[in-house]
């Protein structure tokens, strides 16, 4: 095996969709095409709405059209000690402080921000000791968030270029003591040696914020890959309302996970070799090179749109 490690992390909160079919499938033939080893996350720090129930739906489809993984599926839930340590790094360098902000404010923050992010407006930054310790008196747990600094960080991506942006101070911790998404994914991408990140280029904003907390912990950063999204035909992101968007959906109207994935392969531009439904796909079986695939969003096509099967 090359030294290409390749991911998927999906959070099992419910099936995968097509759009998420074919990007954990992208990310799949990138790794695999390049020798190289791919694993599956599951990103469940959220839970209330993870499930087991949904992470063995997730996998089931995954493999349902020809995806393997090696090693064990790692849960985000089952590593919070690696988490605080990476938080307790930081804290140790200045890098953090406390966030006494409502519950409302910072609710959000461990899930993937796929609808965008507002900026926090800096209102704990500065706060003296006196007035943190106030705070705890009242019965008040902090947050904890990055400081930032105000630092802009570019990233070039390999399918959509350069992505600058000033990163603001993420939470990293919520008051409840459960990690943010941004800390808990560069930990574990770190950790499980990962050496590209291919995902849905909803979570592109992110990724300036992930780089620079690498760059504070001293860990490398991984080649990305930001995909375009899959679209219905009114143009707005996959959704349920558009018809059939899962394998169950699309097994009800007679369309095997066998013809799912030939109609994914045929989506990731002329110039690629669809790669053989097996577990022992090598580099040369492939020619898979992600640059390749096409930057404009995927329209699901139109006889999975209509609402009765
Ligand atoms: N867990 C995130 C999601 O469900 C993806 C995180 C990532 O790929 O960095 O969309």
């Amino acid at each position: 095996m090359g030294s290409v490690v390749g991911r998927f992390a999906p959070s099992p909160t419910g099936d995968l969709h097509l759009g998420n079919l074919r990007t954990a499938l992208i990310a799949w033939l990138s790794a695999r095409s390049q020798d190289g080893r791919f694993i599956v996350r599951m990103e469940d720090l959220d839970r209330m709405t993870s499930s087991a129930e949904h992470e063995r739906h997730q996998l089931e489809a995954l493999a349902a059209i020809g995806l393997n993984w090696d090693g064990d599926v790692v849960r985000q839930s089952e590593r919070f000690d690696r988490y605080d340590a990476a938080i307790a790094e930081l804290t140790e360098r200045g890098s953090t402080y406390e966030c006494f902000c409502t519950r409302r404010e910072i609710r959000d923050a461990i899930r993937a921000p796929h609808e965008g992010h507002l900026a926090y407006p800096g209102t704990c930054r500065e706060l003296t000791a006196a007035q943190r310790a106030a705070m705890v008196g009242e019965g008040r747990r902090p947050a904890i968030r990055l400081r930032a600094g105000g630092v802009t960080v570019e990233v070039v991506d390999e399918l959509v270029g350069p992505v600058g942006a000033v990163v603001d101070d993420v939470v990293l911790r919520r008051n409840d003591g459960v990690p943010a998404y941004n800390l808990a994914v560069v930990v574990d991408d770190a950790a499980q040696g990962v050496t590209e990140v291919v995902r849905g280029d909803d979570l592109l904003a992110t990724t300036p914020r992930q780089v620079l907390l690498q760059r504070l912990l001293g860990l490398p950063t991984p080649r990305y890959v930001h995909v375009p999204l899959v679209v219905g035909a009114d143009g707005a992101r996959l959704a349920k309302r558009h018809g059939a968007v899962t394998l169950t959906d699309v097994a009800a109207r007679g369309i095997d996970p066998t013809a799912v994935r030939r109609l994914l392969d045929a989506t990731l531009g002329s110039q690629q070799t669809t790669a053989p439904q097996s577990a022992h796909f090598h580099a040369e079986n492939g020619g898979f090179d992600v640059r390749m695939v096409p930057r404009e969003p995927w329209v699901i096509p139109l006889d999975l749109q209509r609402s009765d099967p």
